[in-house]
């Protein structure tokens, strides 16, 4: 779930100074966009039953997003702190391969057999991030190129050529530097 774990590091927007994940109600909201792996048939959270969020957990969740923006940010730097970072939080996170089925329909999907919530959101991002690194390389990780944007990305196209998050960023930088090369020197 790769995008989670782009959504929850953009949760920060540190240019504007804009935090969404600043309460347990707003921690609530993120989780409930975004339900675990899975066929929409399986249960989002499986045997957790109703949610109870506390400040703790925000906590928790705000550590690992701070992670998850590390990997993101510095994967095309140096690869290597990112795994790190990786294989660190995926062993705190005690994230466990499951081989789920429904049906004829088979899949993988990393969990945790702690009953954090934190813990299960930091196995399903990271152990995404790994899969884009190692399928696509580090390189695919990023942070818009927009001037005042720094919004992070996962870039899953063909050519691999993303900078910015949005075509909304790619348009504005375009129209700053057309603006630019116009201006009178
Ligand atoms: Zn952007």
């Amino acid at each position: 779930m790769v995008q989670t774990a782009v959504d929850l590091a953009n949760t920060l927007r540190p240019i504007k100074g804009e935090d969404d994940l600043e309460s347990v109600e707003q921690l609530r909201d993120f989780l409930d966009a975004h339900p675990a792996d899975g066929p929409p048939s399986s249960p989002a959270d499986q045997g957790t039953g109703p949610r109870h969020l506390t400040r703790a957990d925000l906590a928790e969740v705000r550590a690992v997003r701070e992670t998850v923006r590390k990997v993101l940010e510095g994967a095309n730097a140096d690869a290597a702190e990112a795994a790190a970072l990786i294989n660190d939080g995926l062993r705190r996170s005690r994230a466990t391969l499951v081989l789920r089925h429904e049906g004829d329909r088979w899949w993988t999907e990393v969990t945790s057999d702690s009953d954090r919530c934190s813990a299960h959101l930091a196995a399903a991002t990271l152990s995404a991030l790994a899969s884009v690194i190692a399928v696509l390389g580090p390189a695919r990780l990023g942070v818009c190129a927009g001037p005042t944007c720094r919004a992070t990305f996962v870039d899953l196209s063909r050519n691999g050529s993303k900078q910015y998050c949005t075509r909304t960023c790619a348009h504005r930088a375009s129209v700053a530097a057309y603006r630019s090369r116009r201006r009178p020197r």
